[in-house]
């Protein structure tokens, strides 16, 4: 966009247009530089990108790659975040926040990512990082958690199964009163949903390999924040080894470009699956933030753009029916993962929560008779006739 445009651009024209890197021979994207080193024409030009006195490409793994600058540059512009990371996944991502901003203690609220709670529980606490749990309904224990020394809050809003909703403006208040960051996993909601740096986040973190990704075909990972937060990261990054190739950063880039209309497309299809599920007498409860009986679907009305592609629908029926159940879909595939084109399906008991015992499921609220639905974007009427076609097994 031009600097004499009157209004700064929308959302979707930004995950087009985001980056200022242009093809010299007019192609519509930038190649993939699938390069590990760029040469120089004289020492002094190496020096002067080395020295950080002129920004440029020179060997990959340091994240100085034009792909990557591209993807980066792109992806600030959609969350609307002055910076950005990429990662080559997910957890690189967040292990690369922890050992920055996690050294002082963390506090974990509510469901978190299954691989973020062994990395949390099992992993850092070797590297003497000690993580505080907190479930939704002990939030009150936030504040003692603060006075004793934690100072990053990390959280996934909305939460995996339940879909549980944290006020992220309040709590962002409070962890700033005690001089702690917030730091969100925007995994399911996508910069389409959430924005919670304009919330009052400090850091956004990604799994870029869901909604962002689209198409289930790229593992990858973001952080977002300030410049002066992401700094310090670089280095972590850099010698972790856990930047991002040219390849799926150049996938990423392509799937950018049709972010907002996947997900606005997700979000239509799961509010109306969401709606005929809670009809149906042989399903107990429908968790879903876009339905009016949700207990979070106030707050999730103040603070999100929209709803989400996921639902999670509990049968009135036992461990053994519910997996009848599963088992008989065939639009839905039988997967973990979310956020595809390919609507999937997941029991939390066998996929997700596997790794909890019976009675840590329970603390958690996490059912025999729960299935994940992560909806992607085929017809909704086949979603639809799938799932009726499958919930017949209950009556059998
Ligand atoms: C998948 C996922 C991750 C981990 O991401 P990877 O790209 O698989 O490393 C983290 N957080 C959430 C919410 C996820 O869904």
């Amino acid at each position: 966009m031009t600097a004499s445009t009157p209004t700064s651009p929308g959302q979707s024209t930004r995950a087009i247009h985001g980056t200022s890197l242009k093809d010299p021979h007019g192609a519509p994207h930038l190649p993939i530089y699938n390069t590990t080193t760029f040469a120089f024409p004289n020492t002094a030009a190496l020096l002067d990108v080395v020295e950080g006195r002129t920004p440029g490409a020179l060997y990959t793994r340091y994240g100085l790659n034009p792909t990557t600058f591209a993807l980066e540059e792109t992806m600030a512009s959609v969350e609307g975040a002055p910076a950005a990371l990429a990662f080559c996944s997910g957890m690189a991502a967040e292990m690369t926040l922890f050992a920055q901003y996690g050294r002082d203690g963390i506090v974990c609220l509510g469901d978190a990512y299954g691989g973020t709670l062994e990395l949390l529980g099992d992993q850092l606490p070797l590297l003497g990082i000690e993580t505080t749990f907190l479930l939704g309904r002990e939030l009150a224990r936030l504040e003692e958690a603060l006075k004793s020394g934690s100072r990053l809050v990390f959280f996934e809003t909305p939460t995996n199964p339940a879909l549980e909703i944290f006020d992220i403006a309040a709590i962002s208040d409070l962890a700033h009163r005690y001089g702690a960051l917030v730091a969100i996993d925007n995994t399911f909601a996508s910069p389409v949903n959430q924005r919670v740096l304009e919330l009052g986040a400090d850091i956004v973190a990604y799994s870029a390999t869901k909604y962002l990704g689209g198409h289930s075909d790229v593992t990858a990972g973001f952080l977002l924040g300030s410049e002066e937060l992401l700094a310090p990261l670089r280095g972590w990054r850099k010698n972790f080894g856990t930047t991002i190739a040219p390849e799926p950063a150049a996938l990423l880039s392509r799937s950018l470009r049709t972010l907002t209309l996947r997900v606005r497309a997700q979000n239509a299809s799961a509010q109306a699956i969401a709606e005929a599920m809670e009809a149906d007498p042989r399903v107990a409860r429908v968790l879903y933030p876009g339905l009016a009986s949700f207990p979070g679907h106030e707050l999730a009305t103040r603070q999100m753009q929209g709803f989400g592609g996921i639902l999670t629908v509990e049968l009135d029926a036992d461990a053994e029916t519910t997996c009848r159940v599963a088992d008989r879909l065939r639009v839905f595939a039988l997967a973990p993962s979310l956020g595809g084109a390919e609507s999937l399906a997941t029991q939390p008991v066998t996929t997700t929560h596997h790794g909890l015992s019976p009675s840590e499921r329970q603390r958690r609220g996490i059912t025999d008779s729960m299935i994940r639905l992560s909806v992607g974007l085929e017809d909704t009427s086949d979603l639809i006739a799938d799932l009726l076609g499958a919930l017949d097994e209950v009556s059998r």
